[in-house]
């Protein structure tokens, strides 16, 4: 089969290599450059959406902000999977919190935010501290503001006008601040007769707003099961088929959304080698129309993402049960260039290896790993 996937990273070069031992073809679309790639090389094999679209049994997506109407011009063809609603609703702040409410999933409090009044509104109502966020095209943390104090609430309306003046299209959403223990994901896969799979809860650490360390959770049965209700409502509303990430706030074992991703996601690339099936492999068996297979936890394995480095020291390569994933890109600051996976036979083991791997890399480079180490 032939898959053609929006959006032309690493995670879809990581879906070639995992789709490849299942004889399947992936290339990608590069929604910036009008161009199909081989999804490993990278190397550009063809041009325009229309030849490509007709090229493809299937198609998918990588990330969630791409143009409108590629996304229909994609579901026009009927191969589309998860299809344009799903990506819609993972690109648009505002279509997901409906879809939160109308599936009644419990998420942070909000307003819509387009103006002075409503921004005063939003405050009143929701009191602070508030967080606020655009509705399109955040990641990492960016496109976000945090108020804390009433005193602080005009300079940053300024802010948050000004960036609302520079692109029409866009909006607010304000949430409130949420006083959370920790963050979890769960990550799973929904096929097209409405069969569900999911991997254990995902604990995940962020550094200024980056993913930086994933973690399979030490979470109760209830814990486990209520994330897994919460999937089965939200992909059951959209009638899904792929793999969907849902991103937790964890409040004294009451989950509360913060945000979906319709794809594969960075908190499920422990999935590599601490599940049986990886995340990448589940998504294209998924859109594929092939059994799901096993998403069941083989050891204990925790992921360390490579943010801004193009270089790791080789004696990394020397720890047990460690394996490193470079994804072929340019070198910038805190762009993610690759990432460290790490199981062990049990947690005790895990523990000493990551501390052995720690020990070789940079702690400016990789600040905080030490926070990650406590909890396992
Ligand atoms: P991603 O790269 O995961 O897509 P994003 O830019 O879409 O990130 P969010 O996940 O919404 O942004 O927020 C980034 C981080 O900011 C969260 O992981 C969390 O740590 C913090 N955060 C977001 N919303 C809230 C909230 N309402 N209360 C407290 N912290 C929050
Ligand atoms: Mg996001
Ligand atoms: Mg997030």
């Amino acid at each position: 089969m032939k898959i053609l996937v929006l959006g032309a990273g690493q995670l879809a070069r990581m879906m070639a290599l995992a789709g490849t031992p299942l004889n399947l073809q992936i290339s990608a679309y590069d929604v910036n450059t009008d161009t199909v790639v081989d999804a490993i090389s990278q190397q550009k094999v063809a041009h325009g959406l229309t030849a490509a679209i007709a090229n493809a049994d299937v198609i998918t997506a990588e990330f969630e902000h791409i143009p409108l109407p590629i996304l229909d011009q994609c579901q026009q063809s009927g191969k589309f999977l998860p299809g344009a609603a799903a990506i819609k609703a993972g690109g648009d702040r505002r279509i997901e919190k409906q879809l939160l409410d109308a599936a009644n999933v419990q998420s942070a409090a909000y307003a819509i935010v387009n103006t002075e009044t409503e921004f005063q509104q939003a405050i009143a109502e929701l009191g602070l501290p508030l967080v606020f966020k655009s509705a399109l095209a955040g990641y990492d943390g960016k496109g976000q503001w945090r108020l804390k104090t009433a005193d602080q609430a005009a300079a940053l309306w300024q802010d948050i006008a000004d960036f609302l003046a520079a692109d029409t299209k866009q909006a607010i959403v304000a949430e409130k601040f949420i006083p959370f223990q920790r963050e979890v994901s769960l990550i799973g896969a929904r096929d097209a007769k409405g069969n569900i799979s999911v991997y254990p809860l995902t604990e995940n650490h962020h550094v200024n707003g980056v993913l930086s360390t994933s973690v399979i959770a030490q979470a109760s049965v209830e814990l486990q099961l209520q994330a897994e209700q919460i999937f089965t409502k939200l992909a059951n509303s959209l009638e899904y088929v792929g793999v969907l990430a849902i991103e937790f706030f964890d409040l004294k074992q009451q989950l509360l959304v913060n945000e979906i991703a319709p794809r594969v996601h960075n908190s499920g690339h422990w999935t590599q080698q601490g599940a049986e099936v990886c995340q990448f492999q589940l998504h294209l068996r998924a859109i594929c129309g092939l059994p799901l297979g096993s998403t069941h936890e083989i050891r204990p394995t925790l992921m360390v993402n490579i943010l801004g480095e193009d270089t790791v020291p080789t004696e990394v390569l020397a720890i047990a049960g460690l394996q490193l994933h470079w994804y072929g890109k340019t070198k910038r600051p805190g762009r993610k260039m690759g990432h460290i996976n790490l199981s062990a036979a049990n947690n005790t083991e895990l523990k000493q290896q990551f501390n052995q791997l720690i020990s070789l890399l940079s702690p400016t480079a990789f600040p905080q790993l030490d926070v990650m180490l406590k909890q396992l």
